[in-house]
């Protein structure tokens, strides 16, 4: 009695022989695990009646019918029908009659003395299994493929012999070329390389072949198995009868297909983007240029208005009366607010540039705080606002750049008296915790909303404030958080609107490796770290 476990199978017989046949016939109903329907034909026209069908699952198949004989045989009920499991069944085995049949697409073979349950049984089992296993990974190969041709990157598939196998639609659009004329060629005139249809020596054999780095870069992931990522190559193809220089990023991978070492290449077009590079930095070139021009432009005769003023207001060219002493006034507060300006500009430039350099030495904390503080006192004074020193006892000395940390202090009091009313009042605190020295400026001003805060550190960024504008740049505090970073250090703030503000800059007090100069990549890692802080 058959257990209720067993899988059905169809298995169909092709055998001219009646006594196999017959064996068969006795055999095949006593296998273990499987109930099967056995049907049996002597010729592969009668196969290939049952097999368009019935839905068999094994055929067991002799090589040698009257109507088809050797391994052409498999071929053709392989070709018949793709899902069917095949056993060929031999008459004396040779020695690699297992590799002869795999590659026509059997799954096993038994040899006819071998004819008892035990053979028979695993036989089957294997190669059933055998067609489930081929089938999956046929199907993943599918997908692959499928991936492979519908990338919107071109993509490549190189032997080891450096002939291209399989190119997708990407390729055969860049290459204005039909498949048939890039396949089974060379890289180079696969593409269309100019140097490899003028060198006689073969692609990438020419000095001047830039080609060389894609051949070289393929080569080494077939030797290495290593892939190569994004290898920018500037290419002179012959696209139709015109030539073109694209610019092309390519990257490889090592893969193993039937065995052997193969190189999948991807190939982008990058040629707009490095065009947009090229423009960009000559853009930024310009603009250097152009900022460094009108600076120096603007600063020397800037430099003789003040002159001019200071000496009228000394009284050295006469005595002046109240009115001429306050129009002058405006005019030398004006001249000077003009030269911070244009300070401001040129500095930027610098820190954009990565060129600023500090210049590191140990320092008095108090006497640097207190230079700072006496430069802004007259104006928080011409204000009415009240300016606070505070120091904690003691203070250590601290390496950092004077002139640049004066500058970053100053810009933070300036600031807190633009935007502090009239009574207000500014507190200037100055304490070590820690590794790190602390110098905070706190006003009773306008606030920042919570909102703006994380954007008050870009360039030219300004807080509208209706009714209350302030002039100014919106560079200073960009260039403040600059000095801070160059010097390992870091900025903080707290405000509240209508209540006021706090900027508390943080420094290192051992400054173990303080950067000195900022490379663009540098400056967009501090800029990402401070916007995702
Ligand atoms: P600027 O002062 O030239 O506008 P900054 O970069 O120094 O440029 O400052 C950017 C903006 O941050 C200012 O326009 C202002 O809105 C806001 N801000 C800076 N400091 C303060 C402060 N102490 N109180 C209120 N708002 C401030």
């Amino acid at each position: 009695m058959k257990s209720h476990c067993t899988e059905p199978l169809n298995i169909l017989i092709v055998e001219d022989s009646q006594t196999n046949n017959k064996q068969l016939h006795q055999m095949l109903p006593k296998l273990s695990g499987y109930s099967p329907t056995i049907k049996s034909v002597n010729s592969l026209n009668a196969a290939f009646k049952l097999l368009g069908k019935d839905n068999f699952n094994v055929v067991l198949l002799n090589l040698d019918l009257p109507d088809s004989s050797g391994l052409d045989t498999i071929t053709s009920v392989r070709r018949n029908c793709p899902e069917v499991a095949i056993i060929v069944v031999i008459d004396e085995s040779d020695e690699d009659i297992g590799a002869k049949i795999f590659a026509k697409g059997a799954q096993e073979f038994i040899l006819k003395e071998n004819y008892n349950l035990q053979t028979l049984n695993k036989t089957l089992h294997y190669a059933i299994e055998r067609k489930r296993t081929q089938e999956v990974l046929d199907r993943k190969q599918r997908h692959l493929e499928a991936v492979f041709d519908a990338a919107p990157v071109g993509m490549m598939l190189v032997a080891e012999n450096m002939i291209v196998k399989r190119v997708n639609n990407t390729i055969r659009q860049m290459t204005h070329k039909k498949f048939s004329k890039i396949i089974d060629r060379s890289i180079g005139s696969a593409l269309g390389c100019i140097n490899h249809t003028n060198d006689p020596n073969g692609c990438g054999n020419s000095s001047a072949c830039q080609e060389c780095a894609i051949t070289e870069g393929v080569k080494a992931v077939l030797d290495s198995q290593q892939s190569v990522h994004e290898i920018e190559i500037h290419f002179t193809l012959k696209i139709g009868d015109s030539i073109i220089t694209p610019w092309l990023s390519v990257s490889a991978e090592p893969v193993m297909i039937d065995g052997s070492k193969h190189a999948v290449v991807a190939v982008d077009d990058i040629t707009d983007r490095k065009k947009a590079e090229e423009k960009l930095k000559e853009t930024m070139e310009i603009k250097a240029q152009f900022i460094a021009t009108v600076s120096h432009e603007l600063r020397t005769p800037l430099a003789a208005m003040k002159e001019g003023i200071a000496i009228v207001l000394d009284e050295i060219t006469g005595k002046l009366n109240e009115k001429q002493q306050k129009f002058l006034d405006i005019a030398k507060r004006n001249a000077d607010r003009l030269g911070f300006l244009i300070d401001d500009v040129l500095d930027f430039q610098k820190f954009d540039e990565g060129k600023m350099q500090l210049v590191l030495q140990t320092n008095n904390v108090k006497e640097v705080v207190l230079e700072a503080y006496e430069i802004m006192s007259l104006a928080a004074k011409k204000k009415g606002i009240d300016l606070l020193l505070e120091f904690t006892d003691e203070l250590p000395e601290v390496k950092f750049d004077r002139g640049k940390i004066i500058q970053a202090v100053t810009n933070l009091i300036n600031n807190a008296i633009k935007f502090t009313p009239q009574e207000g009042q500014i507190s200037l605190k100055v304490m070590h915790q820690a590794e790190e020295l602390v110098i905070s400026v706190s006003d009773t001003g306008l606030g920042i909303p919570k909102d703006q805060i994380p954007k008050i550190f870009e360039r030219f960024y300004r807080v509208s404030h209706p009714g209350k504008e302030v002039k100014g740049t919106g560079l200073g505090l960009a260039i403040v958080k600059k000095i801070v970073m160059l010097h390992g250090g870091r900025i903080e703030v707290e405000s509240e609107v209508g209540r006021g503000t706090t900027f508390t800059v943080f420094l290192p007090l051992f400054a173990k490796e303080v950067k000195t100069f900022l490379t663009k990549q540098d400056d967009e890692i501090l800029e990402n770290m401070l916007a995702n802080n």
